[in-house]
């Protein structure tokens, strides 16, 4: 039997197929760059767990208070290990990449203090933590202020702006390294040093931290490498390895760890107690995968740049940038075209293909959201996801694939749906 064959089963018609294998037999360089990267990080894992004597021992499940957890504990110097810091926090009780950069912040952050953004705006759920939109529990309740220096138009920092916004209560200063439901472009981790380098010659003693969520394994060195004194994020992204069910990561200062721990369970506790109730084992070979998967949904967003450019639509990064996150934006400037997207993300997907999406007021966004999952794990954006706010640009954001195949089908079916709502000709190949 052949691929195309396959292909068409799954309602891909030849039109589609022939202008992508145009477009993916000229990629050849660009995959082989990323199976480089992958290959580096898959040794860097392996050397971590190596070092830290991993063992099977160390996927028992504890329950209760999670007293002399050996597993959770080998886990968090694991993370240490592969992402260069003193100290870690690698817990199913860190719910989500949000939780942990919230645990992180309010840890670090004490009364009279100001948090800095010289990135421009946060993540959306973000905006609610810090208290940029009125919410109950937010930082600004507890008298922690806020600043933020927006890119300029070019992208590049505003460091003149920077130096001005960081004064005598600039206690901590969050960088965003992905570009989230914005259209800027997403930092590179040599950037991202150039930022904290630039920083921390103002206020040597300020917390850096890295919203790194997106960024994981898709460069060689992360942001601790480059001077971050904290990274954060999902394990239902990147480091899940489409594994873990649940959790979040902080890794950096053991100092600014151990506020955390003591912020995420009690003062007095830290980091001695929380059952990992049999999940470490998904944890330990979920970040083994890791790699491997991000090189995936790599390909997948090189591939929809490149598809989707060519045709006329606006993509970030273009077909040709160097990619820093895993996530692509592909602006269509009209609702139709994000709905169309989602349904076709949603249609090649192994898991509740036959549902459509639609928006929806998802709590912590302030305009309706489209999704597109058909998940193993609710939710998992490192496995094949779409989505898109209901507001202009009318841009929708695409990211992972647990296989290259699957992101390859998926964008496929989104063109496919795309183009049969008449939203964009083909080429004639
Ligand atoms: C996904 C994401 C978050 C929030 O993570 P959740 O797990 O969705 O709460 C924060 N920042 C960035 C840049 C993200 O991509």
């Amino acid at each position: 039997m052949n691929t195309c064959h396959m292909y068409e089963q799954l309602g891909i018609s030849k039109e589609i197929l022939n202008y992508a294998a145009a477009i993916e037999e000229s990629l050849a360089d660009r995959f082989f760059e990323i199976d480089a990267t992958a290959e580096y990080n898959q040794l860097k894992v392996i050397h971590g767990m190596q070092k830290c004597r991993v063992s099977d021992t160390h996927f028992a499940a504890t329950t209760g208070y999670g007293y002399n957890d050996a597993g959770r504990d080998t886990l968090e110097e694991v993370y240490a290990q592969v992402f260069h810091g003193e100290s870690a926090l690698v817990r199913p009780q860190l719910i989500s990449g949000t939780h942990a950069l919230h645990i992180a912040l309010s840890a670090n952050l004490r009364p009279g203090d100001q948090l800095l953004s010289p990135v421009g705006k946060p993540y959306d759920t973000l905006e609610e933590v810090i208290g940029i939109r009125d919410s109950v529990g937010s930082l600004k309740e507890y008298g922690v202020s806020y600043r933020q220096v927006d890119l300029l138009e070019n992208g590049d920092f505003d460091f003149e702006g920077i130096r001005k916004a960081i004064n005598e209560k600039t206690k901590l200063v969050t960088i965003q390294r992905s570009k989230g439901y914005q259209t800027r472009p997403t930092l590179s981790v040599a950037r991202i040093g150039q930022l904290i380098s630039f920083v921390k010659e103002i206020k040597p003693d300020v917390i850096c931290m890295v919203d790194n969520c997106y960024g994981e394994f898709v460069e060689r060195t992360e942001p601790l490498d480059a001077g971050a004194d904290m990274m954060v994020g999902s394990l239902i992204k990147n480091p899940g390895g489409g594994l873990a069910p649940i959790g979040g990561y902080i890794v950096g200062r053991a100092d600014c760890i151990e506020r955390a721990a003591a912020r995420l369970s009690a003062p007095g506790l830290g980091k001695e107690v929380g059952a990992s109730l049999g999940l470490n084992q998904s944890f330990f070979q979920g970040l083994f995968l890791a790699p491997t998967v991000v090189a995936g949904a790599l390909k997948g967003a090189v591939f929809a740049a490149n598809l989707y450019e060519r045709l006329g639509f606006s993509v970030v990064p273009d077909s040709t940038e160097s990619r820093h996150d895993i996530i692509q934006a592909i602006t269509f400037g009209k609702p139709e075209g994000v709905i169309a997207f989602c349904e076709g993300i949603q249609a090649a997907a192994p898991v509740d293909s036959y549902v459509t999406p639609e928006p929806w007021d998802m709590p912590g966004y302030d305009a309706p959201v489209i999704m597109a999952a058909g998940a193993f794990i609710q939710g998992a954006s490192i496995e094949l996801s779409a989505d898109g706010p209901m507001k202009p640009p009318y841009a929708v954001y695409f990211q992972g694939g647990l296989t290259w195949y699957h992101a390859k089908l998926g964008i496929l079916k989104s063109l496919q749906k795309v183009w049969e709502a008449g939203l964009v000709k083909l080429p004639v190949m």
